[in-house]
């Protein structure tokens, strides 16, 4: 459920218009609902209730500071994955002892940066990076709270780009190998075995490949346990799925996953984290865009719009669907033909949609990509000088901008000449 609806024939985010933004802001922008930001958030935090939990934003899916502080003021953690992102949960008011920092290749300097600003755990993913956080930990004085981050290979049934609990694929460690490994862990300096981490890919549809990851979770906890770590944390990752179309059958809710957690490993005693993103921010976000053309090409009519992939790279990256609705609302009745739905980019793979269902639309026309909140803004550039696309936040009646479009000027000064020129 999000809050993007139709109202007097004129698509909404909450109580604005979304042409009234528009007017205000240009276009393409990305615009974020605040109210369901907050209901994806209160839904997992209701999933995992009564259980000691923390939920903590994956903010790689968007990690606009408003969005962050949203959901920081309802008592969010964070899932970082470089200390870019770590200064970004700090700046947003998020204290240390909520930031998880997960990833393959943290570097020594992002490690000392978190150990010296606070952290609530690292996710470690090898024996290599086991050595560093060590060495920089005990270096300091300090110690770093850590789970491993196991891969229970497992098939994820996703697409391929986004697995990561596959034996193949390059994140964690083997849960075969997990004994060993924290017996090392236990015998470095500035170590501190607090947990067990898993993750296994993103946008499941299907609760199973959870399960058979959790139970094997449940099984690591009791032998380690017998082995003497205190394992008191779980952290389960992110990776339930959204509607990307709405025609389709409705992939698991927050509340069945919930209850799987406590089936599987509810009778550990431990505190459980999850690192869910794109199901809190998905499909909180649009992308709003404006019809720049409509071209009758041989046997097949184009839609050109003044979004492209360097603002919205899902569709080019991973074949990714985005239902596309016209702001106006058309009429129950109205017909509909095949266009495809492309970008201005000199490139092939500048294209939304191939063939997709829309009615009659004509230049300056509004039309939004749903589903467009994770994943979206974060992954866009300024490929072909097109300036980064700006975001809105949305609460109730009002918007603000929560990250202005860069003039042309700003762009082009981000350049330097070199004295020899
Ligand atoms: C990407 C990622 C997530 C979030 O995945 P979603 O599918 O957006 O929920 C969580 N944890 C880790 C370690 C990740 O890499």
């Amino acid at each position: 459920m999000d809050h993007f609806l139709y109202r007097d024939g004129i698509l909404h985010a909450e109580d604005v218009a979304l042409p009234e933004i528009a007017a205000a802001v240009g276009t393409p922008f990305y615009c974020y609902s605040t109210a369901t930001l907050e209901r994806h958030f209160r839904l997992f935090q209701e999933a995992l209730n009564p259980l000691p939990n923390l939920v903590c934003f994956a903010m790689k899916s968007n990690s606009n500071q408003a969005v962050l502080r949203t959901l920081a003021n309802l008592g969010a953690g964070m899932d970082v994955v470089s200390g870019g992102e770590y200064l970004r949960a700090k700046a947003a008011g998020v204290p240390g002892d909520r930031i998880v920092f997960s990833g393959v290749g943290k570097t020594r300097a992002e490690m000392r940066q978190a150990l010296a600003g606070g952290i609530r755990q690292f996710n470690v993913e090898s024996e290599p990076e086991l050595m560093a956080l060590s060495e920089i930990a005990d270096g300091l004085g300090l110690t770093a709270p850590i789970a491993i981050r196991v891969n229970p290979d497992v098939d994820a049934k996703t697409h391929e780009k986004i697995a990561t609990g596959k034996s193949e694929n390059k994140f964690g460690i083997p849960i075969a190998r997990a004994r060993e490994v924290y017996a090392l862990a236990a015998s470095l300096p500035g170590i501190e075995v607090v947990g067990i981490d898993v993750h296994i890919g993103s946008q499941l549809t299907d609760l199973e490949p959870f399960h058979q990851a959790y139970a094997k979770v449940a099984e690591l906890t009791s032998v380690l346990r017998a082995e003497g770590h205190d394992i008191r944390r779980l952290d389960l990752g992110g990776g339930l799925g959204i509607p990307y179309e709405r025609s389709n059958s409705a992939p698991p809710l927050p509340l069945e996953y919930g209850q799987l957690i406590k089936d599987t490993l509810g009778h550990l005693d431990c505190e459980i984290e999850i690192e869910p993103g794109r199901l809190i921010s998905g499909n909180a976000g649009i992308l709003v865009s404006e019809v720049i053309y409509v071209k009758e090409g041989e046997g097949r009519d184009f839609l050109i719009l003044d979004a492209a992939m360097n603002d919205l790279m899902r569709p080019s990256l991973y074949g990714a669907h985005h239902d596309i609705v016209p702001v106006v609302e058309p009429a129950a009745a109205a017909e509909t033909r095949g266009f495809d739905v492309v970008g201005p980019v000199c490139e092939t793979g500048d294209t939304f949609a191939k063939q997709r269902a829309l009615p009659h639309l004509s230049p300056g026309d509004l039309v939004a990509f749903r589903s467009a909140g994770a994943y979206g803004a974060v992954m866009a550039s300024e490929y072909n000088t097109r300036p980064l696309v700006p975001e809105v936040l949305v609460k109730g009646d009002q918007f603000a901008v929560i990250r202005p479009r860069p003039t042309f000027d700003e762009i082009i000064n981000r350049d330097t000449i070199p004295s020899w020129l």
